[in-house]
């Protein structure tokens, strides 16, 4: 990590694990390296289990930081989860519906964050007009103590005003934006993601800088 250019992570990938990615996971390592990342995070649909296989894995790439959390479907849309261990989360990691305010509340208190994954949605009245218009989710306006939302997610980069309607937003709220290119294919790694002020090394590293919001989105 060079001093001005801050440490890229991507913090949504899905791999092969995940049931809907066909990604090998050392595809991924090997992108992630190619593209300048300094980190990544790998968040399999509900499972941190399923994202096992990389604590191996990673160790024959010293010079990539890979951190594994989760993306769980909530009743206020997908959550990513960051900074829960395994034994913590068993009594989320099955596919009943999950309440989201919940999740963020639970998550809190067991020491990780709770983030609202690609929270935008197409206006109604967009129906018959040119080109299509995004809002922001409301679903997530009635949640309270939430920390960031994800800014940038590398499937909206062919709507780049998605990120700029998501980020002042998250500007307006107080909250921190984070980016993540939410790839299912070792191509699309890196898209999006987070450029933090210091070093994340540990998922414990992760949470704290996720709360001190001092960290922006970016897309490439
Ligand atoms: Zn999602
Ligand atoms: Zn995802």
């Amino acid at each position: 990590m060079t001093k001005n250019r801050g440490f890229r992570m991507d913090l949504h990938i899905h791999s092969m694990y995940s049931g809907e990615s066909l990604a090998d996971p050392r595809d991924i390592l090997e992108t992630a390296i190619e593209r300048g990342l300094d980190g990544i995070c790998i968040t399999e649909h509900h499972s941190l289990y399923a994202s096992r296989p990389f604590e191996r894995l990673k160790k024959q790439y010293p010079s990539l930081v890979v951190l594994r959390g989760v993306e769980i479907s909530t009743d206020a849309g997908h959550m990513l989860v960051y900074g829960v261990d395994d034994t913590e989360w068993d009594d989320w990691g099955n596919s009943k519906p999950v309440n989201g305010q919940e999740l963020i509340d639970r998550v809190l208190r067991l020491g990780g964050v709770a983030i609202p994954a690609h929270p935008w949605q197409v206006m109604e009245s967009a129906g018959n007009q040119e080109g299509l218009q995004f809002t922001v989710d409301e679903r997530i306006s009635t949640l309270s103590n939430l920390t960031a939302i994800e800014v940038c997610n590398g499937k909206q980069l062919g709507h780049p005003s998605i990120c700029e309607i998501l980020g002042a937003y998250a500007k307006q709220m107080g909250l921190g934006g984070i980016g993540g290119s939410d790839a299912h294919a070792p191509e699309n790694v890196g898209n999006a993601y987070t450029v933090f002020k210091t070093p994340v090394c540990s998922s414990r590293d992760l949470v704290k800088a996720i709360l001190s919001k001092m960290y922006y989105p970016q897309t490439s």
